[in-house]
């Protein structure tokens, strides 16, 4: 039986694959079964921050994966200890849970809200804010936080204690405040499964301010964001936050499972022996390659982020078929005359790997992306959508 055959016949029809078998890469060239290859604009949806089988990436696993491959977290390892170190000094922040996907990493923000709030408000104080159009997971707590209700209607009863607003309405959070249940608010800077769309500025800024008045606490969901993809350390950076919680994961590893929650001062502590953990959090190889992922994103390269996604974002904007370029860094939305599902499809077929998001076609290129090949990506995408 083919890979295709197989996969249709034993794997759980949660993915509505394209007919298109990937077998090997290198950076941002993936090749099919065929050994057709494809420039890779997707990079497994934000994973590959250095894009396929990078070498200095496979040394960082290959050394860890020849030293120790796993430890019991009641053990100390060196990886998972000089990656928290490095992920405190780059933000400021004072601690780091590490699990292993971007569900789990909220999972421990949203448990690390419950506790402080408990504590500090009182146990009345548990409902965590979202935003419509939000996406947080999987799980059904995460699911729950997710402010989308197509995600919710076959799985009720979901973990009660949110709310979601609309981004942008101070005045419904206000009201909300007013009932003395919330406990923090999680937000993405640009939300990407709803349709790559960028917080506004104005309401980013009240949001830090009201959330210090209020006393509660600030999340930010960098899960996709995060680890250099919006051309800073963390998206949150272009907006001056000051948030309390960061989950991140995707791009963290650079194509192993990894997740975090880095935790400020204010909530540094409140996690304690038993209040959570993940046999396989901070796993030494998964830490590894995190820790080489986190070590290139020095202010030079992130500056180049910057400078291919200006490029990038130049390039698109100057097409017909664009009526519109959404995103902050290399993580954009294209909002196409043609339906964007069309627009994939086609682009696929001359050999770029494009995703979706909502109505946008959705691109999030390896951060190491060659220039040339970024500009053979934007005029195929151009040309199609033309
Ligand atoms: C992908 C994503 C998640 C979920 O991450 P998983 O690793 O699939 O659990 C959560 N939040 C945001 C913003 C995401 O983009």
């Amino acid at each position: 039986m083919s890979v295709m055959n197989l996969d249709r016949e034993y794997v759980a029809n949660t993915y509505k694959r394209f007919p298109l078998e990937i077998v090997s890469g290198s950076g941002s060239v993936v090749r099919d079964a065929g050994g057709r290859e494809y420039i890779d604009m997707g990079s497994g949806i934000a994973v590959t921050s250095f894009g396929i089988a990078d070498p200095e990436w496979i040394a960082a696993v290959e050394k860890q994966i020849h030293t120790v491959q796993h430890m019991s977290n009641l053990y100390y390892t060196e990886p998972c200890a000089l990656l928290a170190k490095a992920l405190c000094e780059k933000t400021g922040m004072k601690k780091v849970f590490f699990c292993n996907s971007g569900a789990e990493a909220n999972e421990c923000a949203i448990k690390v809200a419950r506790k402080w709030a408990a504590e500090h408000k009182g146990p009345s104080c548990s409902t965590i804010v979202t935003l419509k159009n939000s996406f947080h997971g999987r799980t059904l707590t995460t699911l729950s936080a997710t402010g989308q209700d197509h995600y919710h209607e076959l799985f009720q009863p979901l973990t009660p204690g949110f709310a979601h607003i609309d981004a942008g309405d101070m005045d419904a959070l206000a009201a909300l405040c007013e009932t003395g249940t919330i406990a923090a608010v999680l937000v993405e800077c640009v939300q990407g499964e709803g349709g790559v769309i960028p917080l506004d500025p104005e309401f980013a800024s009240a949001l830090d301010r009201f959330v210090r008045e209020q006393d509660i606490l600030l999340m930010v969901d960098e899960v996709q964001t995060g680890n250099g993809r919006s051309g800073q350390m963390y998206a949150y950076m272009h907006y001056g936050l000051h948030p309390d919680v960061v989950s991140t994961a995707k791009g963290l590893a650079g194509g192993l499972p990894m997740g975090a929650a880095l935790l400020s001062e204010k909530v540094q502590h409140v996690l304690s022996y038993g209040d959570h953990g993940s046999t396989f959090g901070g796993n030494p190889v998964a830490a590894a390659a995190a820790l080489s992922v986190v070590n290139r994103l020095t202010d030079d390269f992130l500056q180049e982020v910057r400078s291919k996604a200006d490029l990038l974002r130049s390039l698109l904007e100057a097409c017909p078929g664009i009526k519109s370029v959404s995103g902050l860094g290399l993580m954009l939305g294209l909002e196409t005359v043609k339906p964007a599902g069309e627009v994939v499809a086609a682009c696929m077929e001359r050999g770029v790997l494009c995703l979706t998001a909502k109505n946008k076609v959705r691109l999030l290129p390896a951060l190491n992306i060659p220039e040339d090949l970024l500009r053979k990506a934007a005029a195929v995408i151009c040309e199609v959508c033309g």
